[in-house]
């Protein structure tokens, strides 16, 4: 200020002074004025130039001014850069917040007051099938074209989430899409959409278990019902009472075997991978399995089986034994069960070239027709259901043998021609098996 002031002083003073020279006193106080007039036209000047700088806020070129204008540049040059620095760490804070958005395995839409598509991330526009650039300010009721989302939409109400047909893997497969509409500020609308397939599917998956459960359970509860009843109303022949309880006991027996097959494969679900530790024998699991299913055939099958172990690679398998013993157990007697009497049954392990150790049953079966084959795994899944019923299967042997031969890493391969016979085969990873004679 003091320096203004000089400036000034000194003009006026030239002024005056320029006055004086031409010797008149009128000329003194005109010189003084044109000498503060000068001043102002010099102060005006350097006013339109931080003005103009003002106008671009361009911190990198600044006018070159002293004293009271070029503090007030320096003032507002560092201004203008922290205003900057607060504006460039809003827009990082602004993408960091898009950025987790966009990684949300939620779909995120923001709609403004009319309905259109402000923002969108890409997992909204994967659910809904649009484009999250393009289709940017479009209405979402041409996106989403379901009467009940046109019907949610109009009627305001929002307290629930609907579910509409979002992009599946085919046109006649489209994925189970949840939405929700969360109103916010004045009038905009946050969308929320969740791919709910799986857990429809799972919910499927569950209501089927429980309705077959319950029917598995049903029929030999009735069967053994109507005995009861008709032991107690009817007094019976000594031969026929033994008779009915026979039949009881079959039909207990039945119950039982399903209730054991449940509670594995609900442990086998439930327990934690096998670990690589504990090496078996193969051939010692073979032994037990074998011993198994000759006492069965003889039981069921009139001749019994011609049941062979065949010659193979003295291996090591690592898991759990009893596991490995349920599996092989079950493709055994499935092979006892399904083939006619007197057919012939083979069994043992091999190696493949790429190290993987296969345990294979093979029988000259009825064999299986190639629809079913994907579908065997699946629980209470039978091709022949009274050959199943009549010999006493769960319908969940197969399920268990695939659980056992995924928790050990590998899988169950079937390869069957109808009329000939079937080979079913637990395949195991190179990481289960060793050679013994090396061990
Ligand atoms: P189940 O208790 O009914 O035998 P599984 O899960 O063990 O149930 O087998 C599923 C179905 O696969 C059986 O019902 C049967 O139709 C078919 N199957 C299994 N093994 C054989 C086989 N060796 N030969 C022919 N069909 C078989």
């Amino acid at each position: 200020m003091t320096r203004r002031a000089i400036e000034l002083l000194l003009l006026v003073l030239l002024g005056a002074l320029w006055g004086l020279v031409k010797s008149s006193s009128g000329l003194t106080v005109v010189g003084a004025l044109g000498g503060a007039v000068v001043w102002s036209l010099w102060d005006g000047l350097r006013a339109r130039q931080v003005l103009r700088w003002l106008n671009k806020a361009d911190v990198t070129r600044t006018p070159n001014l002293s004293g009271a204008w070029g503090e007030v540049i320096e003032r507002c040059r560092k201004l203008v850069k922290k205003l900057e620095k607060k504006a460039q760490n809003s827009d990082a804070r602004l993408e960091d917040f898009l950025a987790a958005i966009q990684a949300s395995p939620n779909g995120v839409m923001l709609l403004d007051a009319a309905g259109r598509i402000e923002w969108s991330n890409l997992t909204a526009a994967n659910h809904l099938g649009f484009d999250p650039q393009r289709d940017l300010g479009q209405y979402v009721r041409n996106i989403v074209r379901s009467p009940t989302f046109a019907a949610y939409l109009a009627s305001g109400d929002f307290g629930h989430e609907i579910q509409v047909d979002g992009v599946g893997p085919r046109p006649s497969q489209p994925s189970k899409i949840s939405l929700q509409i969360h109103p916010y500020g004045k009038k905009r609308k946050l969308m929320l959409s969740r791919d709910i397939t799986a857990v429809q599917l799972a919910e499927a998956m569950r209501r089927d278990f429980v309705a077959n459960v319950s029917h598995e359970i049903r029929t030999p509860l009735t069967v053994l019902s109507g005995f009861v009843e008709t032991m107690q109303s009817i007094p019976l022949e000594e031969a026929d009472r033994s008779r009915y309880l026979e039949m009881m006991s079959q039909q207990a027996q039945r119950m039982q075997t399903l209730v054991s097959d449940l509670l594995t494969l609900s442990r086998l679900e439930g327990s934690p991978v096998p670990g690589t530790s504990d090496w078996i024998d193969g051939e010692e699991l073979i032994g037990h399995v074998l011993q198994e299913s000759m006492g069965l055939s003889q039981a069921i099958a009139k001749p019994p089986h011609d049941i062979r172990r065949l010659p193979g690679p003295a291996l090591l398998v690592s898991g759990a034994k009893s596991e490995l013993l349920s599996a092989m157990s079950n493709l055994l007697s499935n092979a006892v069960r399904y083939t006619p009497g007197g057919g012939k049954i083979e069994t043992g392990w091999r190696l493949r070239q790429d190290g993987w150790g296969e345990y294979f049953v093979r029988d000259t079966g009825p064999g299986i027709a190639a629809e079913h084959i994907p579908r065997l795994t699946e629980r209470f899944y039978r091709v022949d259901r009274s050959r199943s019923r009549e010999t006493g299967g769960t319908g969940l042997g197969l399920a268990i043998v695939k659980h056992v031969a995924q928790r050990h890493g590998g899988r169950i391969d079937v390869t069957s021609v109808v009329g000939e016979g079937s080979e079913f085969v637990i395949a195991l990873p190179p990481s289960r098996i060793r050679d013994r004679v090396i061990d």
